[in-house]
């Protein structure tokens, strides 16, 4: 299970899930320096180590694989894999070469663990289609299990850069999940349309969140729909609060 750290319990049902189909559970954590686009962002990213073991042992998670950089990579290493669309929609658009950094660090993983199956968040939605295209251009046999969102009792998605934020910026993020949750609420009532301009007007009033896409995709394309089409969609949202870059989804049912 491939993590950056700053465990929260998220990361935790991961695990749970791992050790509930695994006789080994092997947990990564590695702040990979490849798919971050913001220097600050890298520099700023949480890294409670000891806390992190704590939690692993409470867990009896079995191996932690704690790599420095260096272990990690080479000089002048270069990585590039075809990723289609994907390298350029949404996430990709926002954090360019993103996803390269991602699946370069996730291919290293899988060969160093050569695991039978890895385990991955819904959280980072365009990220786990990633890890499906990488895994069948480069014929892993690795085995992809995605595990639900884990959210706070509000409703907003655990994420480690959560820790970063106020009080305030913390009862502001309750806004993300909001709003996907109107668009999920409404898509079968009032449509799809109309539900979400009442998410965009709920972003739109609160001066503290900065979006930077909300959109109603496909899941298996992330084409924006503008009208239920099929039967699932997925809403996909990524805003600034405080300075700090957050991303959640919903899946949408239209039927
Ligand atoms: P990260 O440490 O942010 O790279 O996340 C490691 C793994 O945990 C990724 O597969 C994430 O999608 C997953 N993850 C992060 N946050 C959550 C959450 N709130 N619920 C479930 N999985 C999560």
């Amino acid at each position: 299970m491939p993590t950056m750290g700053a465990l929260h319990p998220g990361h935790l049902s991961l695990l749970r899930n791992a050790k509930s189909r695994c006789d080994i559970v092997v947990c990564s954590i590695f702040v990979n320096p490849t798919q971050f686009n913001d220097a600050s962002d890298l520099e700023k990213y949480p890294r409670p180590i000891e806390q992190d073991t704590a939690l692993l042992e409470s867990i009896s998670c079995d191996v932690l694989f704690l790599p420095d950089v260096e272990e990690m990579y080479g000089e002048n290493e270069h990585w590039h894999i075809d990723l289609g669309s994907l390298e350029t929609m949404w996430e990709g658009a926002f954090r360019p070469g993103h996803f390269q950094g991602v699946t370069q660090v996730v291919y290293k993983l899988f060969q160093i663990v050569q695991p039978h199956y890895a385990f991955f968040g819904q959280k980072d939605f365009q990220q786990c289609m990633v890890v499906r295209r990488l895994v069948d251009i480069m014929q892993v046999p690795v085995r992809l299990v995605i595990c639900p969102i884990e959210r706070s009792r509000e409703g907003l998605a655990l994420s480690s850069r959560n820790v970063r934020l106020s009080d305030h910026g913390l009862r502001d993020a309750l806004d993300l999940s909001k709003a996907l949750r109107l668009v999920r609420h409404g898509a079968k009532e009032q449509g799809l349309s109309k539900s979400k301009l009442a998410a965009n007007a709920l972003l739109d009033e609160n001066p503290n969140i900065q979006v930077e896409y909300f959109a109603i995709c496909k899941p298996d394309t992330l084409l924006e729909v503008k009208e239920c089409e099929g039967e699932q969609l997925v809403a996909l949202i990524a805003a600034y609060i405080e300075g700090v870059r957050l991303i959640d989804n919903m899946l949408i049912d239209c039927q």
